[in-house]
């Protein structure tokens, strides 16, 4: 159940064992490796999702958990897995299969679709694929940008991602599915200084010139426990910290939400 989206968010994870090509140090998947999603078994998946919509849909799900009547509503269906989603093999069949299924069950168009994802495998032809399918299904990617510089992302997501990379990334994905940004903003040694602030309001202002439409930001800071050796260290960005950042980003044209 999700208070923010009001609602009961079903998350389908790709990645039940903990692997990403990423380690952000704010992660908070236990006992995270290096690696991609192992194979996906379609017929499990399928039975799986169709088991808990129609224990959702036409089942005691809500009645089981006491939710409240004003939140008895499947708000999304989001791939957000222990690790990067977008890894597996056949990532574009899975998408497919879940849009399909949330469609033949209802939940979709009503509900969002949304794939969370660090973004770095949009080089490959079956993620590509799979963008195409979220977008016919009225789906949307959150793609992750926690710092606009190669040393910031080195530092806060241990990925060697070059600029190049990145600008690549996010045209491919702009021009192929509805791409929203989810920006981390926290505090460890130099992330989040003012020049990396200013570097990543370039970026935007970039994008902008470039024509990458991205449709807004999603700022936020970490509210869990990380799971990774940096944790101790690791300090939230204040709320007011949050806002103030939002607002330069604003004036650049891009709306933001904000969530400490
Ligand atoms: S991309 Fe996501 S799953 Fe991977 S390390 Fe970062 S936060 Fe964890």
């Amino acid at each position: 159940m999700s208070r923010r989206a009001g609602g009961l968010s079903i998350g389908v994870n790709f990645n039940p064992n903990n692997a990403c090509n990423w380690r952000c140090i704010y992660c908070q998947v236990p006992d995270l490796q290096r690696g991609n999603a192992p194979e996906m078994d379609f017929s499990l998946l399928e039975q799986e999702l169709r088991d808990f919509l129609a224990y959702v849909q036409q089942g005691s799900f809500f009645a089981d958990f006491n939710v409240e009547p004003s939140q008895q509503v499947i708000k999304d269906i989001a791939i957000s897995g222990n690790g990067e989603s977008t890894s597996l093999k056949q990532f574009d069949r899975a998408v497919n299969l879940i849009g399909t299924i949330a469609t033949e069950t209802g939940v979709l168009p009503s509900s969002k679709f949304v794939l969370i994802s660090n973004g770095s495998l949009i080089h490959q032809t079956q993620v590509q694929a799979g963008l195409k399918a979220l977008n016919s299904f009225g789906g949307e990617l959150w793609f992750k940008l926690d710092s606009a510089t190669e040393q910031g992302r080195k530092l806060i997501n241990n990925t060697g991602q070059s600029q190049a990379k990145l600008i690549e990334h996010l045209t491919i994905a702009s021009r192929l599915c509805t791409t929203r940004l989810q920006t981390c903003m926290l505090h460890y040694q130099n992330a989040w200084s003012d020049s990396e602030k200013q570097a990543y309001l370039d970026l935007l202002k970039q994008l902008k010139q470039q024509q990458i439409a991205i449709k807004d930001v999603m700022l936020y800071s970490v509210a869990r426990q990380s799971f990774q050796p940096e944790a101790t260290q690791l300090t939230s960005a204040t709320l007011v910290e949050l806002q103030q950042f939002a607002e330069q980003i604003q004036a650049l044209g891009y709306p933001v939400s904000v969530s400490p």
